[in-house]
């Protein structure tokens, strides 16, 4: 249904049950002609099965459905109106073996009706639309967690003032057997909505710390940073799993760096800026990534214990040419120092973006123009070489010992 949620906020929760079970009596009247049966799944969503009928048939009956739900319904004398729209999948051609994944192939495609501001669509494989994807995916993303699919990969930041590597960030990558190299804005977000982000974030986390051991066993002491979702924060005991963890491994926990964005501290400021606090006081280092990008709150900044805010590429790719991202960018750095924070830029994609960041004071840069993110041993030779100098047009130096 459309402006469901909506209007039960407006009505009050006691408008509910009648509303629903008005819809429900709608649907029943429209499903009777063909013999199909409704069924509620779960708030506003319901679904109707057609058996044994031609996918015309389906498709008059989805049709019928949406036209019956665009009347208003009089709720406590008022007419709302609702509307709908669906999505279709049928047995064998869309899915032989699990009941189950049949629903949830009906689901994907009502949803791609509704971002595609259509009535009604067909699941459909080879639209090969990533969010079509994702829930199949994600059903094989628990077996990852298991089995060796993900991949770290890691993306130097280079100090602007020395000229030296000043970090790696870890950022990653599903090695799907089938699909390839999955990035990860295809899957965290589902992660984070169905609770998985927190084993992911637990492996990622001993990942990276094996990492580093790998890169200081090469002589390479920067720190090594890894994204948090701001779910990640409201487990209880997150911030005392990851000191655990960085413990167990026998490292420097000045080593591990932490990037959040500042959604992270919204739904719960004082729980998640105590955790915060108990793991700066540990050692370890934290910053502010995407800034500039989410509902940034001047006053919570001032509280958070970090180190470092991470201006976001948005602004940094274009400031060349827009001058509006070039002001944002200044207007970060001189906030950022103000607030005695360490800066990075990200997305630095040439030398005369690293040129005019340097310019204007920017502490370290991350992007294209210094480095793409490399797997372990590619990102070990790039620190190794010296071969960069030509590209940033500064010293390279690396961190040693
Ligand atoms: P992010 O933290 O803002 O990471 C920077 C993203 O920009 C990376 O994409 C990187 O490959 C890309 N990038 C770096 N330099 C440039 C450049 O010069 N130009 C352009 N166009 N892009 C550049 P990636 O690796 O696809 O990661 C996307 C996002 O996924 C990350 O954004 C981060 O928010 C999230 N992510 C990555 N790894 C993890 C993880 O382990 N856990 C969690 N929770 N999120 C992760
Ligand atoms: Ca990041
Ligand atoms: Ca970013």
């Amino acid at each position: 249904m459309d402006n469901y949620q909506d209007t039960i906020s407006a009505l009050g929760l006691t408008a509910e049950r009648p509303l629903l079970q008005a819809i429900a009596e709608r649907l029943r009247n429209a499903a009777a002609a063909s013999n199909s049966t409704v069924f509620h799944i779960h708030d506003d969503h319901f679904a109707l099965i057609l058996p044994q009928r031609s996918r015309r048939e389906a498709l008059q009956l989805t049709q019928a459905a949406i036209d019956c739900l665009q009347a208003p319904f009089p709720v406590y004398n008022i007419p709302v109106y609702l509307g709908a729209h669906a999505g279709l999948s049928s047995f064998p051609f869309h899915e032989q073996d699990e009941p189950a994944r049949l629903l949830t192939k009906t689901w994907l495609a009502m949803h791609q009706a509704s971002h595609s501001g259509r009535r009604y669509r067909s699941y459909d494989r080879r639209s090969d639309d990533t969010s079509l994807h994702t829930a199949e995916l994600l059903g094989g993303l628990q077996g990852t967690l298991e089995q060796d699919q993900l991949r770290l990969f890691y993306q130097p930041k280079f100090d602007l003032e020395t000229g030296r590597l000043s970090g790696m960030e870890a950022l990653l990558r599903w090695e799907h057997p089938t699909r390839g190299r999955i990035p990860p804005d295809t899957f965290i977000p589902q992660t984070e909505r169905t609770g998985l982000i927190h084993p992911l974030t637990r492996r990622v986390v001993e990942q990276a710390l094996a990492d580093l051991a790998t890169f200081r066993a090469h002589g390479l002491a920067m720190p090594v940073s890894v994204n948090i979702s701001a779910r990640n924060f409201l487990e209880p005991d997150f911030a005392e799993d990851v000191l655990a963890m960085v413990h167990a491994s026998g490292l420097p926990p000045c080593a591990l760096e932490l990037e959040f964005t500042e959604s992270a501290i919204m739904s719960e400021p004082d729980e998640v800026i105590a955790a915060l606090n108990r793991l700066t006081a540990a050692g370890l280092a934290l910053s502010i990534d995407d800034f500039g990008t989410g509902y940034s709150s001047l006053a919570y900044l001032k509280r958070m214990p970090v180190t470092t805010l991470k201006i976001d590429q948005t602004f940094v790719r274009q400031m060349l040419e827009q001058p509006v991202d070039a002001q944002i960018t200044r207007a970060s750095i001189s906030l950022a120092h103000d607030l005695g924070l360490k800066v990075v830029a990200e997305g630095a994609e040439d030398t005369a973006t690293l040129d005019a960041l340097r310019a204007w004071g920017c502490n370290a840069a991350q992007g294209y123009g210094v480095a793409r993110p490399m797997l372990l041993d590619a990102a070990i030779a790039w620190a190794e070489d010296c071969g960069i100098e030509s590209r940033v047009q500064a010293r390279c130096a690396t961190h040693r010992g």
